[in-house]
């Protein structure tokens, strides 16, 4: 791959702000559809991944990171599938990297299932990469093994001491699966205080087709989550905002902080500052719509103006909100891409 290190932003294309007046400053990169893990939320068991050519090269991946920071993007997260995965993607992670250590980015962070931080962690954090969130929904070793189908648990606790040794912050992601994980999530979250972790807990989301999975059966409103979790913990509401869907507690026995990810049971589009990008280049304006824009196609038809144009049009027509349903009537996806195209 070239380096393009040395490539300036260049030209600043006018800053991204909605129809809504929501200023765009955060992007969310899915570098890969494909992962080592079938969690039984996210994927079928027997996936059809994007055919290869379909994919953005690294060099056009940076190139549009490039183009949205010109334009003032000052957080980028690589998501997948599992981002670690993708070939040479320390390549990648090393430019976007540098332009955390240069001023122009304030963060760089990765959404990982942690298989891979073993080998990977110190090189994450001298690329510049000084947080990450790593998805645990269980510490049970056979239940991780039911949940995730391919993953080790052994190897992902192996991977997060690589991540503290090295000096990256972690939050742990646990997805609150019904009569799987929801017993266990007081003693996670005992956990994530004694090593330190922050936690965030996501209610499913009805997003690609699973298979022989049913939503229905999965499906925990945080509300009830929350609830268990305040009999043995003083749960403090905090004003702290990313921008995104959580809505943060303190939790005062261990000092650590207790996000809620709930899409379906209250609205956090109001103060939406994020747009995705799949690994194919489609730009989605919202993750519960199915509304996007090819940057794939503008960048290889018309270069960088092409591609600036393409991205201000879209955001121009980023939608007001989501609407995701799960009930009775409603158990299959309500976007059929799965979270693994458009990254979490
Ligand atoms: N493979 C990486 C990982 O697992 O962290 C990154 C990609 S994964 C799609 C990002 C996040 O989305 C993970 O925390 C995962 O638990 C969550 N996720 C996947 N499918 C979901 C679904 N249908 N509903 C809610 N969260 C989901
Ligand atoms: Fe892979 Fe992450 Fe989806 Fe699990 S949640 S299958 S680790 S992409």
């Amino acid at each position: 791959m070239t380096p393009l290190t040395e490539t300036k932003i260049g030209s600043s294309p006018a800053p991204l702000v909605d129809p809504y007046g929501r200023t765009v400053d955060y992007l969310r990169v899915s570098v890969t559809d494909r992962c080592d893990f079938r969690c039984v939320y996210c994927m079928a068991e027997e996936m059809t991944f994007l055919p290869k050519k379909d994919l953005l090269t690294l060099e056009e991946l940076e190139t549009l990171c490039r183009r949205f920071m010109a334009a003032g993007v000052r957080k980028i997260r690589l998501t997948g599938g599992e981002p670690l995965v993708r070939r040479n993607i320390m390549q990648l992670i090393r430019n976007i990297g540098a332009e955390v250590k240069s001023g122009q980015l304030d963060e760089l962070t990765i959404t990982t299932n942690g298989s891979q931080l073993g080998r990977m962690a110190g090189d994450l954090f001298d690329a510049g990469v000084r947080r990450v969130n790593i998805s645990l929904d269980t510490l049970n070793p056979e239940k991780f093994k039911e949940i995730t189908r391919w993953g080790d648990l052994e190897k992902v606790l192996g991977g997060l001491e690589a991540a503290r040794e090295a000096g990256l912050g972690v939050k742990i992601n646990a997805v609150a699966l019904k009569g799987s994980n929801d017993a266990e999530l007081g003693d996670m979250l005992a956990w994530c205080g004694d090593q330190g972790f922050d936690m965030t807990i996501i209610e499913v989301m009805p997003m690609g087709d699973i298979g022989t999975e049913n939503r229905l059966d999965q499906y925990l409103p945080l509300s009830r989550v929350r609830a268990d979790l305040a009999k043995r913990f003083t749960l403090t509401d905090i004003p702290f905002r990313t921008g995104g869907p959580a809505r943060y507690v303190k939790v005062e026995e261990t000092g650590q902080k207790l996000g809620f990810i709930t899409p379906l049971t209250h609205n956090f589009c109001e103060s939406c500052n994020r747009v995705r990008v799949t690994c194919t280049g489609q730009l989605y304006m919202c993750l519960g719509q199915d509304d996007n824009a090819d940057l794939r196609e503008a960048l290889r038809a018309g270069g960088e103006p092409a591609l600036d144009d393409a991205i201000a049009e879209a955001i121009g027509r980023k939608p007001k909100g989501h609407d995701f349903i799960i009930d009775r009537r409603n158990t299959g996806p309500a976007v059929s891409r799965h979270m693994s195209v458009t990254g979490g």
